[in-house]
């Protein structure tokens, strides 16, 4: 038996993170982890990998289709060794997920592997894959057990031909014709991958628009540029039926008037969102309550319904997404600690790594109108600057809302090269409630993508862009 004042169940994002920010609180911490490496469904089968395999094929699809406009010529053909990109995507993830080792050593973390079960409030049983069984007590318990894919009914997810991001994330071949139930950000990220490396790919969505919980500008814009490299966008289409027959997957679906379609690939990749995962916990062991779709309930100090364990991350509500469980372990933390930290939600970004990328933050036009906030735009396209024109990204545009009284920033979207690392300025401007003069009075470096940010503001404040 180990005694701890904090042990963290989970080593994803959220609870290595909780658990680094334990130990630098002085807490004596443990972590247990069900899996062989930490890091969880983010740096495994998640945010690394698939950014990893985002960046070969952009490389790739450079190479084939914009390197000879940049005079550069290659002899031969270019070619894709498929092997070779997925074990290169295998060795980033192994050297980031050997850093969370390194920092748990580093911060004095005891690292248990092996299924964590509650056996009470404060007594957690590690159940290795040897069989060996270790009893944790702790003080305090952070739940950080993530996600895992989500399916419908009536799918045999089989992980050969029918198959989720897990295996989507290490094919051994290209499908020649990948269909991808789901348009949200999984189906648009992997389908792109293969779409650049030679697959057809087909998106099935069920709502009116891809990436529906996105600003509808955003999806417009992103649908209009898959289109251009010849997706199939199958958008208001409700699938009834995923049927494989050998090497081939038959998708059975409604369209938008009740007729029947039917798509046939090779593979089909079911990206219809994720379910907070806690089998094994025996959570009610601890008192824990989940709520009706099995997340951990939690109040708004991410406490369960056991006063010493709290909740982090996917496994709980809220977008499901890795900075915002961090932001979470690290809140978790220094309550234990005594503190009184905060999270603004609503400053969480979401960004879709397509190229081009996607990323928000704030309010939606749509949530805007919903709540009958009078609001002002300002838009500008990517293409008026030169920093695109100089790297042909001309796709997208950045678009400020901000409140029409008193001009402070509701909600920043973008889209365009390089959106992903844009949108932190939007959030530094909108944690310190800047108005969109306040941004278009700042100095932005000449040529960058970010003085779309600028002109956007400047186009808000008083409809006064400079360059279009
Ligand atoms: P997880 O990362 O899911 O970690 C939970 C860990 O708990 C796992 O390692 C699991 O094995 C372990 N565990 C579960 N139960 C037990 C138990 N009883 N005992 C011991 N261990 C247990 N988010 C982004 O922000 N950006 C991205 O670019 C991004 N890309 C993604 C791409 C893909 C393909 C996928 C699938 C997800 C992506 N996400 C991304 C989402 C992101 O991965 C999750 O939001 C994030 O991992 C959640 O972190 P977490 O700590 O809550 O849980
Ligand atoms: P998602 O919620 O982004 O998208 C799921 C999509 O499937 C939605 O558009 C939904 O309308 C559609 N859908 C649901 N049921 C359907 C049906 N029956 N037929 C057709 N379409 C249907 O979920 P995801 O893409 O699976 O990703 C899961 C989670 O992982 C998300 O919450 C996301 O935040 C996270 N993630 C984040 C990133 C990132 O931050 N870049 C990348 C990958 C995953």
């Amino acid at each position: 038996m180990k005694s701890y004042d904090v042990a963290v169940i989970g080593s994803g994002p959220g609870g290595y993170v909780a658990a680094i920010r334990c130990a630098q609180l002085g807490m004596k911490t443990a972590i247990i982890e069900k899996y062989a490496t930490l890091g969880g469904t983010c740096l495994n089968v998640g945010c690394i990998p698939s950014k990893a395999l985002l960046d070969s094929s952009h490389h790739y699809e450079d190479a084939v289709k914009h390197f000879e406009e940049h005079g550069i010529e290659i002899p031969g053909d270019v070619k894709v060794n498929l092997e070779k990109m997925i074990a290169r995507k295998q060795a980033v993830v192994d050297q980031t997920t050997g850093g969370i080792d390194f920092l748990m050593k580093k911060n004095n973390i005891d690292v248990f592997h092996g299924l964590g079960t509650f056996k009470d409030k404060t007594t957690i049983t590690v159940k290795g894959n040897d069989s060996t069984e270790t009893e944790v007590v702790a003080k305090h318990t952070i739940i950080a057990t993530g996600s895992k894919p989500s399916t419908l009914p009536f799918i045999d997810i089989d992980k050969e031909r029918i198959i989720t991001s897990t295996e989507a994330l290490k094919l051994k071949e290209i499908p020649k014709h990948l269909i991808i139930i789901g348009g949200g950000v999984i189906g648009l990220e992997l389908g792109q991958v293969y779409k650049r490396l030679g697959a057809e790919v087909t998106v099935v969505e069920y709502m009116d628009r891809i990436i529906p919980t996105m600003d509808a500008g955003l999806s417009k814009e992103l649908n209009k540029v898959f289109k251009k490299a010849k997706f199939k966008m199958q958008v208001s289409h409700k699938v009834k039926s995923v049927e494989r027959k050998g090497d081939e997957v038959i998708v059975k679906a409604d369209n938008k008037k009740g007729e029947e379609v039917e798509f046939k690939g090779d593979y089909c990749l079911v990206s219809v969102g994720r379910s907070p995962y806690t089998d094994g916990l025996n959570a009610e062991a601890a008192g824990i309550r989940l709520d009706d779709i099995g997340r951990v309930e939690v109040n708004a100090h991410l406490q369960t319904s056991a006063e010493n364990i709290y909740a982090i991350g996917d496994v709980v509500k809220g977008a499901m997404l890795a900075h915002k469980a961090e932001e979470e372990g690290v809140f978790v933390a220094e309550t234990i600690a005594g503190q009184k930290p905060h999270i603004d939600y609503n400053l969480i970004p979401g960004v879709v790594y397509t190229w081009p990328e996607v990323a928000s933050v704030g309010k939606t036009e749509e949530q805007l109108k919903e709540a009958g906030i009078d609001y002002k735009t300002g838009q500008f396209p990517m293409r008026a600057l030169g920093r695109s024109r100089a790297s042909m990204d001309l796709d997208g545009f950045v678009k400020i809302l901000a409140d029409k009284t008193t001009d402070e920033i509701l909600g920043v979207h973008m889209i365009g090269a390089r959106a992903a690392d844009m949108i932190a300025e939007a959030v530094v401007a909108m944690e310190y409630r800047a108005s969109a003069e306040d941004v278009s009075r700042m100095s932005h470096a000449h040529p960058t993508f970010t003085e779309a940010i600028k002109e956007a503001a400047l186009a808000a404040t008083d409809d006064r862009a400079l360059h279009v």
